[in-house]
């Protein structure tokens, strides 16, 4: 089977008036499904309900220090939960604080801090005349929305499948001293499903940053969120505040995570993890701030999820769950697109993503066909500062929301709308 850029325009026109039919065949089901955001399934929320069950008498409530968890105090996190997000985070419970329902509130607030305070003796961000951010791309909207509020000037870098092209961070970084910081999603990324190897991480530890400054936000939003069981098929992360206090550079980092999508988003716990003297600023921040997070549902946690093997093996059930549905994307994917070339799309060991390249220019109107049809995807141009996909081709699938025989007719759709929207493009 030739391409579609290999046939004639005969030939192509013909598929194309071909294609128009199944399209408006599907149209006429008026379907109502959802590949947009990254949702986890009622079948992986009702894994946690055992976790309501954790604290629900008067005695439940005291953590292990003795602290009736009921009251005020304890304002960064119990020495329990903080135990339980240093697992995840990869670090000391020392240089953890933990925080409430959302890790992307936890970056908010850091941001906010330097934009309003600087940070460890540097100038309120919020005071200079410029500030400039590098934002690999594709990356996480919300990411960009936070500093694009902010006018803060965002450069995308191009991922690669190794992390953000870090000949292209180091240019920036050592150019220009309004360059503050960087997003990172370093393992299983939104939306690539990308793990950084040791030497992106290594070489972002070491850079040479023009501004003193310069802080790294490293989400680690998909920390234990593998597909596989298997270790031999599991991303492994080096991570970053090692490399940077190996670098001496351990004030950079700001570590984040959270267990939306281990328990329940909206309302689990999130932490941050970042060095002494950045934990230190922080809690004097945030004393003012709050008189500290619900302890109630730390202690939830804790009990429910234990400690990282706890952790581990509640994350294989989502697994088990989520597994069949990118096998699915990928099985789809593949009998739909591979004949038609112009396609690339990821396979990812862990996160919530696959990432589609369509054939340039043509992603904004894939997303409108679908809509149309109504399979609603996130919105092409979403994945990138300002959403402004200089190629219009990235489109973000979230395959874990719907069950499995809604995502597969979800996937018909989307293939057939990737086909009408080429053939369109080529035949002008
Ligand atoms: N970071 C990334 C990369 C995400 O994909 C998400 C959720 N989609 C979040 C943060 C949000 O996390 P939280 O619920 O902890 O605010």
């Amino acid at each position: 089977m030739p391409t579609y850029a290999e046939m004639g325009p005969g030939e192509l026109a013909a598929l194309k008036k071909e294609l128009e039919r199944a399209y408006e065949e599907i149209k006429a089901r008026g379907l109502a499904l959802n590949m947009a955001r990254g949702k986890p399934a009622q079948a992986q929320l009702d894994l946690s309900m055992p976790l309501l069950k954790a604290v629900t008498s008067a005695e439940d409530c005291t953590s292990a220090d003795g602290t009736d968890c009921r009251n005020y105090g304890v304002g960064f996190g119990l020495p329990e939960a903080k135990k339980l997000m240093a697992a995840m985070l990869d670090d000391e419970p020392d240089n953890v604080i933990v925080m409430g329902n959302s890790s992307l509130n936890a970056m908010h607030d850091a941001l906010m801090r330097c934009w309003t305070f600087g940070t460890l003796g540097s100038m309120p961000w919020g005071k200079l005349d410029a500030v400039k951010w590098i934002c690999p791309s594709p990356g996480y909207d919300r990411h960009f929305a936070m500093t694009e509020e902010l006018g803060i000037e965002m450069i995308p870098v191009p991922m690669t499948d190794e992390g953000p092209d870090m000949d292209e961070v180091e240019r920036i970084a050592a150019s220009d001293a309004s360059v503050k910081g960087i997003w990172c999603v370093p393992k299983y990324s939104n939306p690539d499903g990308v793990t950084y190897s040791d030497e992106v991480v290594r070489r972002l530890a070491a850079m040479e940053c023009a501004a003193e400054d310069f802080r790294i936000f490293w989400d680690n939003a998909y920390c234990a969120h593998h597909l596989f069981d298997d270790e031999a098929e599991q991303d492994r992360l080096l991570d970053i505040a090692s490399a940077c206090r190996e670098a001496g550079t351990e004030d950079r980092p700001f570590k984040f995570a959270s267990t939306s999508k281990v328990t329940f988003p909206g309302a689990g716990i999130s932490a941050l993890a970042a060095s002494p003297a950045n934990v230190a600023e922080a809690k004097r921040r945030m004393a003012v701030q709050t008189v500290g997070h619900d302890k109630l549902n730390q202690l939830r946690h804790v009990r429910f999820l234990r400690d990282a093997e706890g952790l581990a093996a509640h994350m294989r059930k989502h697994a088990a769950i989520l597994r069949p549905k990118f096998d699915l994307v990928s099985r789809k994917l593949e009998e739909g697109l591979s004949d038609v070339g112009g396609c690339l799309w990821s396979k990812p060991r862990g996160g919530y993503f696959v990432s589609f390249f369509a054939p340039q220019g043509c992603a904004r109107r894939i997303v409108e066909l679908a809509k149309e049809a109504g399979v609603e995807m996130t919105g092409a141009g979403a994945t990138y500062p300002y959403g402004k996909d200089p190629r219009d081709a990235n489109i973000r699938i979230a395959p874990t929301l719907p069950p499995l025989e809604e995502l597969d007719e979800a996937l018909d759709v989307f293939v057939t709308c990737v086909k009408l929207a080429y053939a369109e493009k080529l035949l002008g």
